[in-house]
This record gives structure tokens, C-alpha cells and sequence, in this order.
């Protein structure tokens, strides 16, 4: 065990102006999805408090932007290798407050220091234009920040969607209020000591926890220019009209249901590999994870392997908790909801225990056949260890389904013929396409963001469109004296 949770951080608090400041009003107690034992407890913040928070980001905003981008990367180098050095600890909390495994942590924790890595190398893609637009007459464009911008984040990855925005948003010269899950508060206060240890200027990170109230008030905050938010399609959508109601800029990343297309040639192995490694990683709760499967024609062996693969997958070993026990009513009601709809369950994680952690919150993996389009499990995100695996004739009629839901995060194709793979690429409606992948998370710099009801705003959140987000381009027209007297166009 890394360290103990309940001592270290037995309560979170507010981070802002570049301390810990202590709650006095309501808490929430947060429990360990692992064994259901609480193991701190987290501030309900008030209006006033994040309007602290915003006093702070804003205060510090003009030393900070005033800096060079090559001085800001610095803190950055050495955030990364910070967050290298306490990889065991960072990975454990992950694990603690969340409830994945610790190699799903450590990978986590992985991706977060690769944004960092990114960040990293901004100067080297942020570098103005310049051009001679006429003789003697130069246009060019700077990237200036945003200003103070809001971050809200979701319990999946409690340190690496926090870390889709920090490094980039900060090493870009803006300042920033993180509004952590209320449910996994915990990774961002190591987050915090480490970009302090970093030496990063007190008041540029802040965090504000708590529920909508802190969400409503960073909408609506005049001292907010631009506010990002990953979580669930409902709040995506409530949080980016709110905040562009109120003229902020705002990118708002939603939920999913992705679609795996299985044609017949695929590859037995790798195919249900993958696909299970995607339904099943994280115990479902990724916005990439693999949650429809659409058979085409006959597949029998792709099948077979495919209950053989999650088999291997067992609770409190290679298979995480699921978040809360609310989570895993919702998600065993859509089984058993199939299940009378008609729908063969070839593998049931229902009911599950894991020994020893009696009260934890287990679902074990669950393959279900013979579902229709119409039913429940093949139209909502269910968000956890489950595929709902629906079939079909024609590759048509399977793009045709993926078609028709209203997310767009992601989407893939298994198959060895290199025409069907792109066939299918560029007619599936989604912003992030797997061949072969059933996760297909673009690595740095590709940047990271679906379609439709999977995001709400332009551009993508991280790699290189991030730039865009999280700066305002400022042009200039230079015309020097001494030319004066020429003919100008301008
Ligand atoms: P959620 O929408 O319930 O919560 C996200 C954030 O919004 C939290 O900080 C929460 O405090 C706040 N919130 C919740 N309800 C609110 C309300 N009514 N008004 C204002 N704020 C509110 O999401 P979650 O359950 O924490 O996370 C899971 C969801 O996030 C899934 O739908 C998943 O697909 C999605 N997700 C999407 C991406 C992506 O990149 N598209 C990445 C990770 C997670």
C-alpha cells in the first residue's frame, strides 16, 4: 500500500491563492468504491467561496501571462517529472477513490503526465505568423490567453481528465478555478502540492469543491472567461448553454455510446481481445469504452472468443469497482431489463461479490446477445462492465444503427480488409474512429473529442486544437515611417 488515505487526506479542502483553506459549512462523505468504506470527506462550497477562488485566478493572471511561454513550459518539465517521481501514490489514490485497478490507475496517471508532456513542447507550436502583406506593411498573430478559465470534471479519471486542461490551459498563459468530482475529490489535492512543488505562482490553480452550485455559479461567474466541462451529455449540455448564454467560451464534452462494427473476417483473437479489453477496462466506465457490438453476418468464432476473453475477466482481480452502488443498480436494472426483453445474457455479472470486500461495488463482465436497436441497453450509456451485442445482415444496416444514436465520441471497425475499414471510417458518425482498436484514444498531439451529443462547442480539448480553445489570436498591422512615402495597398 502506498500510504493511508484516511490519514493523509482524512478532509479535502479548498485550494486558492495557494493554500489549503479549511471548510466551515456542509460536507459530503466520500467512500472508496473498492471496499465502500469512507475515507474522507469533501466540501459542499458555497457562491462566495468560488467567487474567492475567482479573485485569486484573477489576481495572479497578469504576472502570469506577462511571463514567456519558454519560462511557464519550465514548471511544466518539472510537474512532469514530479508526477513520474510519485507515480506509486498517484496511482493508489486513482485506485482508492475511484475503485479501477492499480495497472489501470498507473496507466491513467500515464496519460496525464503524457498532456503534460505536450505542454512541454508549446512553444515550439505556438510561434506567431508573420507576413509581408504589402511592401513594407507586416501582418502578424499573437496567441494571447483566454484569461480565468473554469474546469469541471467527472469521477472516471479524477487525475487525468483534470490534467487535460491544466498543463496546456496554464502553459498558455491562463489562469485557472478546477471544480474536482465530488465523488473522487482526492487526486486533485496532489495535483495542487504538486504544481506548487513545481513552482508554479500561488493563485494561477485553484480548486473549488462541490456540487452544481459551484457548476451553476462558474456559468454564470462575470469573473470567468471560458469554462470547460467532461461528464454526462444532461449537464454538457445544461453547462455549455448556460455559459455561452452568458457569453463565456465554452467546450462541454458529453457522454457516449460507442459502437464496435465486427465484420466476419476479422481476426478471432484480437477482435474479442480488444473488444473486451474495451467493454471492460475501467469496469465500462470510460466515454470510450466499447458498449454496442454490431455483428455483421456470421461471426460464430469471433463470439466464442469473445465469452472466452471475458471469462478472464475477474472482479477484485483484473476488474475494478464500479463507482457507487447506485451505479450498480442502474447498471444491472439494464440487464435484466434486456433480459426480458428477449436478449440472451451469455455471461452475467450480475449480484457479484468479491471476497473480503463484501460491501465494495462489483459487476462482473457481462455479454449479452440478441439485442434490438430499440431496447434501452443498445441506446443509453450504461457505463459499465457490459456489451450489448446486436446483429445484423449487411454492413449498411450496422452503420446505419451506429448512426442513429445521438453520441459520437467514438466508433470502431474490426476487419482484415483495408476497403471495409475505411468504408466504414468514413461513414460512422463519430469523432474518434478505432480500425482494429476498440479504444481509440488519439495519443498526444492528436487531440481528444467525439461528435454530436458527445460535445458541445469547437475543437477538441487536448492536443494541438486545444490551442485554439485556450488562447485569443490578436493581429497586428506594422507599417514602419521611413517608408512613408511609398505606394501602400494598406
Ligand atoms: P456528471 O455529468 O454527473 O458530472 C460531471 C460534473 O458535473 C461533476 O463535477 C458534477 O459535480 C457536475 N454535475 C453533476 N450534475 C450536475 C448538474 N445537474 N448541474 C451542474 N453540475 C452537475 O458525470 P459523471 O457521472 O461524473 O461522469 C460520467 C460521465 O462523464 C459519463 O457520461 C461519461 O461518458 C462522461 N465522460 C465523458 C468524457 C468525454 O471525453 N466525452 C470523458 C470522461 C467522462
Amino acid at each position: 500500500m502506498a500510504y493511508d488515505v484516511k490519514k493523509t487526506i482524512p478532509e479535502v479542502k479548498n485550494y486558492i491563492g495557494g493554500k489549503f483553506v479549511p471548510h466551515h459549512g456542509d460536507f459530503l462523505d466520500v467512500l472508496s468504491p473498492v471496499d465502500g468504506e469512507k475515507i474522507s470527506k469533501v466540501p459542499l462550497s458555497s457562491a462566495e467561496q468560488l467567487d474567492q477562488a475567482v479573485i485569486s485566478a484573477r489576481a495572479a493572471l497578469a504576472a502570469w501571462s506577462a511571463t514567456t511561454i519558454k519560462d511557464r513550459v519550465q514548471i511544466f518539465f518539472k510537474y512532469k517529472s514530479l508526477m513520474e517521481r510519485d507515480m506509486d501514490d498517484l496511482a493508489y489514490l486513482v485506485h482508492v477513490e475511484n475503485g479501477k485497478t492499480i495497472d489501470e490507475a498507473v496507466a491513467e496517471v500515464k496519460k496525464g503526465i503524457e498532456v503534460a508532456e505536450f505542454a512541454c513542447s508549446l512553444p515550439q507550436l505556438v510561434g506567431g505568423e508573420v507576413l509581408e502583406v504589402s511592401r513594407g506593411v507586416e501582418c502578424r498573430i499573437d496567441k494571447h490567453p483566454v484569461g480565468v478559465v473554469a474546469c469541471i470534471v467527472p469521477f472516471n479519471f479524477p487525475f487525468m481528465v483534470p490534467n487535460w486542461t491544466i498543463p496546456n490551459a496554464l502553459a498558455l498563459g491562463n489562469v485557472m478555478v478546477m471544480k474536482p468530482s465530488e465523488v473522487v475529490p482526492l487526486s486533485c489535492i496532489k495535483i495542487a502540492e504538486l504544481l506548487k512543488e513545481a513552482g508554479l505562482p500561488d493563485g494561477v490553480f485553484n480548486i473549488v469543491n462541490g456540487d452544481r452550485v459551484i457548476v451553476e455559479g462558474m456559468c454564470d461567474h462575470p469573473g470567468i472567461d471560458a469554462v470547460t466541462f467532461v461528464g454526462s451529455t444532461k449537464v454538457a449540455k445544461i453547462v455549455y448553454q448556460r455559459a455561452t448564454h452568458n457569453l463565456k467560451r465554452a467546450l462541454c464534452l458529453g457522454g457516449a455510446k460507442n459502437h464496435l462494427i465486427v465484420l466476419p473476417d476479422a481476426n478471432p483473437d484480437m477482435t474479442a481481445n480488444n473488444i473486451i479489453a474495451s467493454m471492460a477496462g475501467c469496469a465500462g466506465q470510460r466515454c470510450m469504452a466499447a458498449s454496442a457490438m454490431v455483428g455483421v453476418g456470421k461471426i460464430d468464432t469471433i463470439m466464442e472468443k469473445i465469452v472466452e476473453e471475458a471469462k478472464k475477466v475477474v472482479p477484485g482481480e483484473n476488474l475494478g469497482a464500479v463507482i457507487s452502488a447506485q451505479a450498480k443498480a442502474r447498471i444491472e436494472g439494464y440487464i435484466t431489463e434486456a433480459e426480458k426483453g428477449g436478449a440472451r445474457v451469455l455471461l452475467d455479472g450480475r449480484n457479484f461479490k468479491v471476497k473480503g470486500k463484501e460491501n465494495g461495488y462489483y459487476v462482473g463482465p457481462t455479454v449479452i446477445d440478441n439485442v434490438t436497436p430499440d431496447m434501452k441497453i443498445a441506446q443509453e450509456e450504461v457505463f459499465g462492465p457490459v456489451l450489448a451485442i446486436m446483429r445484423t445482415n449487411t454492413v449498411d444496416e450496422a452503420i446505419a444503427i451506429e448512426n442513429k444514436n445521438p453520441y459520437g465520441n467514438a466508433a470502431a471497425v474490426f476487419t482484415q480488409s483495408g476497403g471495409m475499414a475505411r468504408y466504414v471510417a468514413d461513414r460512422a458518425s463519430a469523432g474518434m474512429i478505432g480500425v482494429n482498436i476498440g479504444v481509440p484514444v488519439p495519443r498526444e498531439p492528436f487531440s481528444f473529442g467525439g461528435w454530436n451529443d458527445s460535445k458541445f462547442g469547437a475543437g477538441d480539448i487536448t492536443g494541438k486544437s486545444s490551442i485554439e480553445f485556450f488562447t485569443k489570436p490578436k493581429k497586428t498591422t506594422v507599417k514602419w515611417n521611413a517608408e512613408a512615402k511609398q505606394n501602400w495597398m494598406s
